[in-house]
């Protein structure tokens, strides 16, 4: 009966049911609709199997029933019914930035999300900037998270609110919905948990209740993700297993990556099996490249799929209803703690029953991706944000730790979708931590698990000893690359400190303590060696695993004493079980301890038998050194020795009531002892891994905990014990025993090592507990080491310092009072401090912080340095050291006792035979170090106490001839020891003074005022230093001449280098010569006189870089290397890729500029015929390297033309030739045949007038006439050979072409010029070189234009382009850096624009006739456009166009249509200086009628007038109206004032009006007025132009608007019209005469990074993109280095990255990125090439930071900004991209193609 029923129907008595009956009801109503809501049909596809409207509507009603009516209305209407939030619990997405406090935070890992943080008081404290890994939460409002201010501002409002309305939640939901929701949210979570947490497949598999009435026989193979295949390995399969396309099988694996799983193939089960077994068969291992497990599928019923993404659907509804709902949230979290799931074993719960949460938890590992994801959410939401309901899930998080951490470690999952990830949630809570350790014994819990992970054996009791467990290192490290996180567990419960340490939290964390030193006990001795005496070891055993463990336990340790030093008592217990520990290691190696006795001077002494020459070794005593550690803490707790001997705890396991310092240090002594001998060479053939094990023993990274652990058990060993004893222990340890001789050869290097670590255990005292020294002391001791070596950055500085340094005390004052601060010098450098000249002298020149010699070495190179140029004492003087602590106090004895003072005096001895073979330099300087250390530590005692025993000054007196005194006296003339006189005098002049004054005579010379004085004379006495010192001189002499004769040659060779240029020089020469003969006239450009003026400048001459020949131009054919590229940089508006040639390469530029092309130089010049040479060797080199090497990569690709410049290695694709300038003028019509120069100078410079220039316009009209004819007989040409020979017959008899005539006037004026100069070359005529390497450089400006095509109808308008883009873009990067136009340019600027600008104007001598006719058609098209004629055809609206690109093609192209024979007689064209001032004059008069067309009127309001020129404004007011109303515009909007119109006006002509002074300073010489090269004013450019100084003298001419039919003609163009009526905003003045800009960046970083956060793949709309990238030009985001946003290449088989497809249509090939998460820029050159930059943010340590690490907030640097925009305005990516390949000679490869 029920099947008959519609789904309405089903719905309607579905919601009808009761408490009681809604399970079954639930599941009848699912039981048949389910799988509707997949796509059966066929009509699935990637990512979308669900029919989605479908599955809402049924998730819809399912939730209907909770609610009782629509969930969304209902939800709202509840969400009212919250108490106030007070709590913010943002779950954070991955790449969001999160804020911390260092002021106020509990621990780093309290932090507030963006929006609570920019309402807190943190901000004005010291915050730290950090972007989430995902997952992590929002503690605004957690009392528990931050000392003060504990909420912003926002949620301290609600808190205030709830305060007042504090009413149970529960209690005010509808009744229906409280009732309901508990049966409701059993039953849905034992919905979705039966089936996410069982793998079902078959349909037999589903429960009796869901068994569908029609079994429908479609399938479902399913693909799940793992961590091991390869996404091409996945891809490749997914090919072939679906006959599918490379895009659709990447999207398939993108889906499975990001979700975990998807559906690859639904269809019968045959054809599902099929690509089940095609997909999961095994690979061979090389193509999945980590193994060959096949990969996970599964073929399911289409039911159980159907259920699982239901159950998918539901989780994400769970979320949102808990989190809008308080209430519902308070029932959820009882429901999904209880429970009431049936447990399957080994699971256990009560009554066999487990929680939900248990369930998931247990099943965490095997859920995909995607479930995890929803799941984890959902716990959040709920679990979370109520402290009750935390604290129990971190007991049962607790409780099944274990097995989390092994489903972790055993699985493949990253850790932050793994439930592992919610331990920081819930361990960094005080409270739940405190119950934890109480209840839960957390601390042995962890440890357990990770003693799982990396021993063999178990810890089960904490108390049973013998139970040495065997650390497994095969499988630590294994483990350890996902264990590690477990480590953070611990230190995150560490790391709260108890505020009261109770009696059961004490024993309790103690037994988790027992566990701890049963691990360490595992390790002790591990990786140990056996010195090989004669044969090198054969294989370097594994050394990395211990070394990262215990990097891995610092921490740990670090935290475990700071929980010590709360109770003297547990101290004590700790040292007990050191010693237990210690016993019970000694007891399982009887060799251990064997003890024997050592003899020194007859006499002798107890020690420990044990030779490390012999015996193993090991750098790992993590035991021993622990036990040091709590040592040190009972010094600072100031025990003495016997206090400890007496304390109850020890005592009672002593055997003889004492504490054996011998043996206690036993361990330590070893390990210091081996780094000796291994530093003195003696372990040589122990190969590499001792090595490496040595340097991190003494690295910043274990130091602490290893290296001063050791020092500091040998200092209270030494101080407890006899000190004579001692030392004889350590000559004996160390193989330096004088009684038995062994290892001679080494022995130098052993007594420096000795005596090394001697300063070291007397020197030392810096750390709390061994001396009375405070963290601060010691934090300024440290900083100083770090920084006497070199200045260091601040992130450098931070890195060395040890965790208890940085976190406790505010050492970054500390940085400020030793060191100064250094800004960064340049844009690639980083901020750095340098140490202050009054802390030099707090430096030890063997501090224990120098992890090898070499460190040591610089730093006290680096110190005598700085001391010498401060002109200070170069000798080390001991600084006065703080005062040993009760426990360590007899340590300074070592420095008196007999044994020491012997062996002094013995060397001493040794040093005056002044036998070499004896000592070395470095033995000698330490041995002094230490005399001078007793001495100081002498005066410091008797300071303290007159009558103390310390007399090393009676010791050094006595003893006469052996006595060091007199010793030291004699060394003073020793001649091989002169090095050292000072410190011996210095030493000598100490002791006598203080005998002296206790014998009552008083000294007479102050030593440290002594050796001042003698600093300067000393040089002079000391003949070793001296020669040596005038060696070095003489060699930098010879060194220095020897660079300046190279210098020199080069500068003769190239002198373009410093004098500023080829170009520079041309300019200096005519200026020098115009200056001479015209004093008091200001040049002016387009005036023909001055022209000529130029003319009789020299030719500058040029040096070819190859063969080091100079010549001059006209006879050289030089060439200078040059980069041609298509650019994006001038586009207003979209970027889009133009495809149609005609759209990019047209005779109008538009006014938004879509493409241009860029010509930039180095201007190194060259012959044009080396070149060729030069470039075929490169060629063949490269096509050669090629074949042998694939991988590596170039910065230049000879595919693309591409070589770098011969001398500066820039990228160059190209060759400029130099074209004189004679030339030049010649082509313009400016040098004529020199018969006529006296008429020339006869001619009357005129300047435009408005009589003439409307006679002008007419006879222009009559030029455009005999054109047209022309052009249509040139078209009748190319296909009617008749009509060209009656053509050719009608023009001139002699010549058939004008290419002809023009060859026929040049052989005339050659003639000429032989005559009259016959030496000279004839600059006006073209070489074969010159004109073939023209050809280069026009074809390769078309090939970059126009992506490879060469086509001859554009080569004129290419190339006009590239001047015109060439010229705009130089004079935006003048005025984004602030320089006038005109000023003296740096000579590649300078010379590419010449150089470009020439060749283009020559271009016109190399065309054929058919180009030259098509020149002329376009002169045509420009002329009758300016004239605003008429004509029938073809007439192009001008406004629509760039003026200044209208310009350049006007006056290129001129130039031709005055030689063609039909024209000559044209008056218009006759006077070629006139013609050129006319339309440069009409071109000015355009672009202000522009600018008052496409005027964007709202951008005016803001601009304030500056009060000048009020009439010339008032003109201008009435022109402008008049203007826009031929336009169809509406008059100006009566808020604007003249003054605002007049100043936007002249703002926008500014740029034009420059280019135009560029442009023709380039073509014509004339030398720039000196009132231009300082300062672009407005009125001299236009002076210099030649046009009026008025502005609307140029457009109102005499008050009577004489132009104004041509004005009215422009403007009523219906394409102008048409345009104006739909005014795109980024094509507006003043907008669009702006300097185009990169995106803008905001100030603060962090809100680029959360920005970046909500950004989601374009594809994939759901996922969060991995690594969001922006394009810095238009601003788009992309989702970089990703297969699912990869594109194919046009045209071509090949997939690139998003950004790389991106480049090609953004930036014209050339892009330039920001990674947001990295902070790095990247930038892009083509497919294949690219590099990274900094980003333009710093910290205020002039740092940057890649990717948040440090968290100092990073602010923009606008230095580095403008430093950006300017490569990108200069078209200086693909230069720098090229360089930093070239000169980082790494196969540094990045994939560049897939960014
Ligand atoms: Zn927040
Ligand atoms: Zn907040
Ligand atoms: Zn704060
Ligand atoms: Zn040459
Ligand atoms: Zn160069
Ligand atoms: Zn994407
Ligand atoms: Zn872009």
């Amino acid at each position: 009966m029920l099947q008959s029923l519609t789904s309405d129907e089903k719905f309607s008595r579905y919601l009808a049911t009761d408490n009681n009956s809604f399970e079954e009801e639930f599941r009848l109503y699912l039981r048949d609709e389910i799988v509707k809501i997949i796509r059966t049909d066929g009509s699935w596809s990637v990512g979308s199997i669900l029919h989605q409207d479908v599955a809402k509507g049924l998730l819809n009603n399912i939730i209907w029933w909770l609610f009782n009516d629509d969930p969304e209305q209902t939800l709202l209407h509840l969400e009212e019914l919250n108490n106030p939030q007070h709590i913010c619990g943002r779950v954070f997405k991955p790449g969001e930035p999160t804020y911390s406090c260092r002021d106020c935070a509990m621990d780093p890992t309290c932090v507030f999300c963006q929006q609570c943080f920019r309402m807190s008081e943190h901000q004005k404290h010291r915050y730290k900037a950090e972007m989430d890994e995902g997952g992590g939460m929002c503690d605004c409002g957690d009392t528990e998270a931050f000392l003060r201010h504990t909420r912003c501002s926002t949620h301290e409002e609600s808190y205030q609110k709830s305060k007042l309305a504090a009413e149970d939640a529960v209690s005010r939901l509808p009744e229906k919905v409280r009732e309901r929701a508990p049966k409701f949210f059993e039953v849905i979570l034992s919905y979705i948990v039966e089936f996410l947490t069982n793998e079902k497949t078959s349909i037999s598999d589903l429960d009796e209740s869901l068994q569908p009435s029609e079994k429908s026989d479609c399938f479902v193979t399913m693909l799940y993700n793992d961590e091991l295949h390869t996404f091409d390995f996945v891809i490749d399969i997914l090919k072939r297993a679906l006959k599918c396309d490379e895009a659709i099988g990447s999207d398939f694996a993108t889906i499975v990556d990001r979700e975990g799983r998807s559906a690859v193939c639904i269809d019968d089960v045959n054809a599902c099996e099929e690509v089940k077994k095609i997909v999961g068969t095994r690979p061979t291992a090389y193509f999945s490249f980590r193994t060959n497990e096949p990969l996970k599928t599964l073929v399911m019923h289409v039911n159980i799929v159907a259920h699982q993404e239901m159950a998918l659907l539901l989780l994400p509804w769970l979320s949102r209803i808990v989190k809008q709902s308080e209430g519902l949230r308070k029932i959820f979290c009882d429901v999904a703690l209880n429970e009431f799931i049936k447990a399957i074993p080994p699971e256990v719960g009560v009554s066999g029953m487990i929680s939900p949460v248990e369930r998931f938890i247990r099943c965490d590992h095997e859920l995909w991706k995607t479930a995890r994801n929803m799941y984890l959410q959902l716990l959040m939401n709920s679990l979370l944000l109520d402290a009750e309901t935390k604290k129990k899930f971190g007991i049962l998080f607790t409780r099944l730790y274990e097995i989390i951490q092994e489903g972790f470690l055993n699985g493949d999952h990253e850790h932050g979708h793994s439930v592992a990830s919610m331990a920081v949630q819930l361990y960094t809570v005080p409270t739940v931590t405190r119950h934890l350790i109480v209840h839960e014994n957390v601390i042995g819990v962890i440890l357990r698990a990770l003693a799982k992970s990396c021993y063999d054996g178990t810890l089960l009791n904490p108390d049973d000893w013998c139970n040495i467990m065997k650390l497994n290192t095969r499988r630590m490290k294994w483990a350890m690359r996902r264990a590690h996180h477990s480590f953070y567990d611990l230190r995150y419960i560490l790391a709260i400190l108890p505020d009261q340490m109770t009696a059961d939290l004490k024993s309790k964390f103690i037994d988790g303590v027992k566990l701890f030193v049963q691990i360490l006990m595992a390790m002790q001795g591990m990786d140990s060696i056996t010195r090989k005496a004669d044969r090198h070891i054969e294989h370097e055993p594994d050394w990395e695993t211990g070394v990262n463990v215990v990097i891995k336990f610092n921490p740990v340790i670090y935290h475990l004493l700071q929980w010590f030093r709360t109770d003297v008592d547990l101290l004590f217990i700790m040292l007990k079980l050191c010693l237990q520990a210690l016993k019970v290691l000694n007891e399982s190696d009887p060799a251990s301890l064997r003890s024997g006795v050592t003899v020194y001077n007859n006499q002798t002494y107890p020690c420990l038998d044990y030779d490390i020459t012999k015996q193993p070794v090991s750098t790992q005593y993590p035991v021993t050194r622990l036990m040091s550690a709590i040592i040190v803490e009972l010094g600072l707790a100031g025990m003495t020795w016997s206090d400890i001997e007496r304390n109850e705890h020890i005592a009672s396991m002593l055997e003889s009531n004492s504490l054996p310092p011998m043996q206690l240090m036993e361990c330590s002594l070893r390990c210091l002892c081996l780094s000796a001998q291994v530093n003195a060479g003696m372990w040589r053939r122990n190969g590499l891994s001792l090595i490496n094990q040595l340097f991190y023993y003494k690295d910043y990274r274990c130091r602490q905990e290893a290296y001063e652990r050791d020092v500091q058990l040998l200092q209270v060993s030494a101080a407890n014990m006899d000190p004579n004893n001692f030392i004889v222990i350590l000559l004996n340890k160390m193989k330096l025993n004088p009684e038995s001789p062994e290892f001679a050869e080494y022995h130098i290097a052993l007594m420096s090592e000795f005596f090394r670590l001697l300063i070291s255990i007397c020197g030392e005292r810096y750390t709390p507990g061994v001396a009375v020294a405070s963290l601060q002391e010691q934090g300024k001791r440290q900083i100083i080491h770090i920084l006497a070596s070199e200045p260091k950055p601040h992130s450098k500085i931070s890195k060395q310092l040890p965790d208890s340094v940085s976190d406790k005390i505010p050492w970054e004052e500390i940085l400020q009072e030793v060191a100064d601060f250094q800004e960064p010098t340049s844009i690639s450098s980083v901020g750095r401090y340098v140490l202050k000249p009054s802390m030099l002298a707090q430096f030890c020149p063997y501090s224990f912080h120098y992890t090898t010699l070499t460190d040591e070495t610089k730093a006290q190179h680096e110190v005598v340095r700085r001391k010498k140029a401060l002109q200070m004492t170069t000798v080390f003087i001991p600084p006065k050291l703080p005062q040993f602590s009760e426990l360590f106090r007899n340590i300074p004895k070592l420095l008196c006792c007999d044994v020491f003072v012997d062996l002094v005096s013995k060397f001493l001895q040794q040093l005056t035979t002044g036998d070499h073979e004896r000592w070395s330099d470095r033995l000698v300087e330490k041995v002094l170090y230490l005399i001078s250390m007793a001495i100081i530590e002498h005066e410091q005692q008797k300071e303290m106490n007159p009558e103390n025993d310390f007399d090393f000054i009676k010791k050094a007196v006595a003893g006469c001839e052996r006595g060091i005194l007199f010793l030291l006296k004699q060394l003073q003339v020793t001649e091989s020891l002169l090095i050292h006189r000072d410190t011996v005098r210095w030493l000598v002049l100490k002791i006598e003074r203080h005998s002296n004054q206790r014998h009552g005579s008083s000294s007479a010379v102050d030593p440290e005022h002594f050796i001042l004085s003698r600093e300067d004379s000393n040089e002079e006495r000391d003949p070793t230093r001296n020669a040596r010192k005038r060696k070095a001189q003489e060699l930098r002499d010879k060194l220095l001449t020897q660079m300046k004769t190279m210098q020199q040659d080069f500068l003769s060779q190239n002198p373009d280098v410093m004098s500023g240029g080829s170009q520079g020089e041309s300019m200096e020469l005519s200026q020098v010569s115009a200056s001479s003969q015209r004093e008091n006239e200001t040049p002016v450009c387009t005036d023909l006189s001055w022209q000529q003026e130029t003319l009789k400048a020299m030719e500058p001459s040029y040096t070819c870089m190859l063969c080091q020949e100079e010549a001059v131009a006209a006879e050289g054919s030089m060439v200078m290397s040059a980069l041609v590229q298509r650019s994006s940089v001038l586009t207003r508006g979209p970027h889009g890729e133009l495809n149609n040639l005609d759209d990019f390469a047209p005779l109008f530029v538009d006014l938004s500029y879509q493409s241009g092309i860029h010509t930039s130089t180095c201007s190194h010049t060259m012959h044009y015929e080396c070149f060729k040479q030069f470039r075929d060797s490169v060629n063949s080199t490269e096509a050669r390297r090629r074949h042998n090497s694939r991988y590596s990569r170039k910065g230049f690709d000879i595919k693309n033309n591409e070589f770098l410049c011969p001398l500066c290695s820039r990228l160059s694709n190209s060759v400029i030739p130099v074209i004189p300038h004679p030339f030049i003028a010649k082509q313009r019509g400016i040098l004529t045949d020199p018969l006529e120069d006296e008429m020339i100078d006869s001619q009357p410079s005129t300047s435009a007038t408005p009589s003439t220039m409307r006679e002008w316009l007419k006879s222009i009209e009559e030029v455009l006439k005999p054109l047209k004819l022309e052009a249509q007989e040139v078209v009748l040409k190319f296909h009617v050979d008749v009509s060209d020979m009656k053509n050719e017959m009608e023009k001139a008899e002699a010549a058939d072409s004008q290419n002809e005539a023009e060859e026929v006037l040049e052989e005339t004026v050659q003639a000429l010029t032989q005559v009259d100069a016959a030496a000279s070359a004839d600059a006006t005529i073209l070489l074969e070189d010159q004109r073939a390497a023209l050809n280069e450089f026009i074809e390769q400006i078309q090939v970059v234009g126009l992506n490879g095509d060469i086509s001859e109808v554009h080569r004129p308008l290419t190339s006009w382009l590239s001047v015109a883009t060439t010229v705009i873009c130089s004079e935006m990067v003048g005025r984004l850096e602030g320089t006038p136009i005109l000023a003296k340019s740096p000579i590649r600027i300078s010379s590419a624009l010449s150089g470009v600008i020439r060749a283009a104007f020559a271009m016109n001598s190399t065309s054929s006739e058919e180009q030259l006719s098509e020149v002329r058609d376009h002169a045509r098209k420009l002329l009758s456009a300016l004239i605003g004629e008429d004509t029938d055809e073809q007439s192009h609206a001008l406004l629509n166009s760039n003026i200044f690109s209208l310009f350049v093609s006007l006056l290129f192209s001129s130039a031709i249509l005055r030689k063609s024979k039909s024209m000559q007689n044209q008056p218009a064209l006759r006077d070629s200086a006139e013609f050129e001032r006319n339309i440069l004059y009409l071109c000015t008069l355009a672009q202000i009628i522009q600018i008052f067309v496409f005027l964007n009127v709202d951008e005016l309001e803001g601009i304030v007038g500056t009060g000048e020129r009020r009439e010339e404004a008032g003109a201008m007011y009435l022109a402008c109206n008049q203007v826009r109303a031929n336009a169809h515009l509406p008059p100006l909007p009566s808020n604007i004032d003249e003054d605002q119109l007049m100043e936007t006006v002249t703002d926008c002509l500014h740029p034009f009006l420059r280019c135009c002074a560029l442009l023709l300073f380039h073509v014509t010489g004339v030398p720039v007025p000196d009132s231009l090269e300082t300062r672009d004013n407005q009125s001299s450019l236009l002076q210099y132009l030649g046009l009026t100084k008025n502005l609307t003298e140029l457009f109102d001419v005499g008050g009577k608007m004489s132009l104004e039919p041509l004005i009215q003609r422009w403007c009523s163009h219906s394409d102008v019209i048409a345009r104006v009526a739909s005014l795109p905003y980024h094509v507006l003045y003043p907008v669009v005469s702006q300097v185009p800009d990169i995106v803008p960046f905001p100030h603060d970083y962090s809100d680029l990074i959360g920005a970046a956060a909500s950004f989601k793949c374009p594809k994939f709309a759901s996922e969060d993109s991995l690594c969001p990238t922006m394009c810095l030009v238009c601003g788009v985001v992309l989702c970089s280095q990703s297969y699912c946003c990869q594109q194919t290449l046009p045209g071509k088989d090949v997939q690139v990255g998003a950004c790389t497809f991106h480049t090609l249509q953004c930036g014209a090939s050339t892009g330039m990125f920001l990674r947001v998460r990295e902070a790095a820029i990247v930038l892009l050159h083509g497919v294949y090439r690219g590099c990274f930059a900094p980003a333009p943010y710093l910290d205020r340590h002039g740092e940057t930071d890649k990717g948040l690490r440090r968290g100092n907030p990073l602010y923009l640097n606008q230095p580095r900004l403008q430093e950006l925009r300017k490569l990108w305005l200069s078209h200086g990516i693909a230069e720098r991209v090229s360089h930093d390949i070239e000169s980082r000679n790494i196969g540094h490869l990045v994939d560049w193609a897939h960014l």
